[in-house]
């Protein structure tokens, strides 16, 4: 069946957008008015709230998730001479940490249905210079903890998840944020939800905690912090070279609000997902999500696959025609062994990780957020099924 169809005229879907209500404005001025605009009282109920939500001991507020996970590879004593296991099916900092803190990153594949990081590619990659993993939940579905966990243990190696999609995630009714050595969020705009910018460590090792949280103001000793108040004191220590990692009241003040509404958002996404699943049931076209029994979803993303053999244009020409029909898409993510930079001082190349790289060439990202209506998904899966009907083979 072919059809002409006309470009739709309307207004263009964006891929993401945060959901910002009067409460988080209010919040802000709040804060601006009140004068205290990092370290105060807006960060400390912030970490009380996302510390709830992971299930977590310790909550430790900051200026990215990047920055968090630099800080737990730092707190882990983590460095020269080590390896760190990540996926390559990830943005680029999950790798770029590993860098910053002077180890070595070593990939292993992805599995083909859930895109979350292999176990056996993983076993298969570790040496004696193997000191972590660093799993990172794909769109938001949690990694298989207990093989992790196990694998983890058995070896003699630190986790530390790249949690950036999966705040509200559970695996076997545990939330993602106390499983692991560490586990850090991210608060950027299109993330679950958002504080501008932002991250939050989580877990239940206080030393570590208490490392991350130095690390993250300078290096100074613990009385510091409260240098400019009234009860402080202006004599602190240097205890390590450490960081401006830290979370303003600002930004808090908008998780503050943010935090109370992870629930709604999830409950939101997950019936976006739902719909998108009944929607495409019967397109051979294209492949749904494989989404894991045991598990809570977070769904940061909602990533459709081609089958390319049954379509006459490729994954580009796809997103071309739906830009065309005025809807923003994504892609996640561009293998990091395809990237310049990796390829030219880690010795990495296209081939390396056939099923993340098989995975990438047929992947898009739909677009997936609380503030869609059902109307906006009808109307991207439509202009699915119409691109794929006219590209049929
Ligand atoms: C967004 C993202 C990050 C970085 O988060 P920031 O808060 O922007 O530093 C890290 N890893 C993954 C997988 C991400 O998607």
């Amino acid at each position: 069946m072919t059809q002409v169809t006309e470009p739709s005229t309307k207004e263009f879907l964006a891929f993401a957008k945060p959901d910002l209500g009067q409460e988080e404005i209010d919040e802000v001025v709040d804060t601006l008015r009140s004068g205290w605009l990092t370290g105060g009282p807006k960060v400390a109920a912030f970490e009380e709230a996302i510390r709830e939500v992971a299930g977590a001991d310790y909550a430790v507020a900051l200026s990215s998730c990047t920055a968090g996970l630099h800080l737990a590879l730092l707190a882990l004593e983590i460095g020269p001479g080590d390896e760190v296991i990540t996926t390559p099916l990830t943005f680029a900092a999950t790798v770029n940490v590993i860098l910053h803190a002077g180890a070595t990153p070593v990939l292993a594949d992805v599995n083909d249905d859930d895109h979350n990081i292999s176990l056996d590619d993983v076993a298969a990659r570790i040496t004696d210079k193997t000191k972590a993993i660093i799993p990172m939940h794909y769109g938001g579905q949690p990694c298989d903890m207990d093989g992790l966990v196990a694998l983890a243990e058995q070896r003699e190696l630190r986790i530390v998840e790249d949690a950036a999609h999966a705040l509200g995630a559970s695996y076997k009714e545990r939330p993602i944020g106390a499983l692991t050595d560490a586990s850090v969020f991210s608060f950027y705009p299109i993330k679950p939800i958002t504080t501008g910018q932002g991250g939050m460590l989580t877990t239940n090792n206080e030393d570590l905690a208490d490392r991350v949280r130095l690390l993250s103001l300078h290096g100074l000793s613990k009385n510091a912090w409260n240098r400019y108040t009234e009860k402080g004191s202006a004599e602190y220590q240097v205890l390590a070279p450490g960081f401006n990692y830290a979370m303003t009241d600002i930004q808090a003040a908008i998780g503050i609000h943010q935090a109370r509404k992870i629930a709604a958002f999830q409950t939101r996404r997950a019936a976006i997902a739902a719909l998108y699943d009944e929607l495409f049931a019967a397109l051979e076209e294209v492949r749904t999500p494989t989404v894991h029994p045991a598990i809570d979803h977070a769904w940061h993303l909602y990533p459709i696959r081609l089958h390319p053999d049954r379509l006459t244009i490729d994954r580009a020409q796809f997103i071309e025609e739906l830009r065309d029909r005025g809807i923003g898409t994504s892609v996640h993510f561009i293998p990091i062994n395809l990237h310049p930079y990796y390829i030219e001082h880690l010795g990495m190349k296209p081939g390396d990780f056939p099923i993340a790289e098989g995975i990438y060439e047929s992947l898009i990202s739909l677009p997936i957020y609380p503030r869609m209506t059902d109307g906006d998904v009808e109307r991207v899966a439509d202009a699915v099924r119409e691109i794929a009907a006219n590209a049929r083979r």
